[in-house]
């Protein structure tokens, strides 16, 4: 798996356009999505491209993808009050980009809780 030609959100991973940056490292990164929906809203992005949950992404990127929520909860000071991780996948839920992302929500009571 590699980048796709015309995915903003691997332009963003590799720098190819610049973002405000949370947290990087070898396989992931993450940044402040441009229309907040919570006083902390950062987006989670493997480097290479994965359209969503059910395209084939390895086990070690899940892993960096989870621990890169934690890194981005504790660096936002979230992570003592609670935030919540999004993974929007597919027609049904929404899906506007499709680049394989966590939305990591906190820095409010959240509302409208479905599960
Ligand atoms: P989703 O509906 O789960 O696909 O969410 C896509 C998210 O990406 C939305 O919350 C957008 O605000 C966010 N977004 C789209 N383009 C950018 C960008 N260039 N920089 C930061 N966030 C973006
Ligand atoms: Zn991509």
């Amino acid at each position: 798996m590699a980048i796709k030609d015309d995915c903003i959100f691997c332009k963003i991973a590799n720098h190819e356009i610049e973002s405000d940056y949370v947290y990087e490292d070898d396989l992931v990164c993450a940044f402040k999505d441009m229309n907040p929906q919570a006083p902390v809203h950062v987006l989670v992005v493997p480097k290479d491209h994965y359209d969503n949950l059910v395209d084939d992404v390895p086990g070690e990127v899940l892993a960096a993808m989870a621990h890169a929520v934690k890194e981005v909860a504790k660096r936002t000071g979230i992570d003592k009050q609670g935030f919540r991780v999004i993974a929007n996948t597919g027609a049904d839920a929404g899906q506007t980009v499709m680049h394989l992302h966590f939305h990591v929500l906190g820095g409010k009571k959240l509302g409208e809780k479905i599960l």
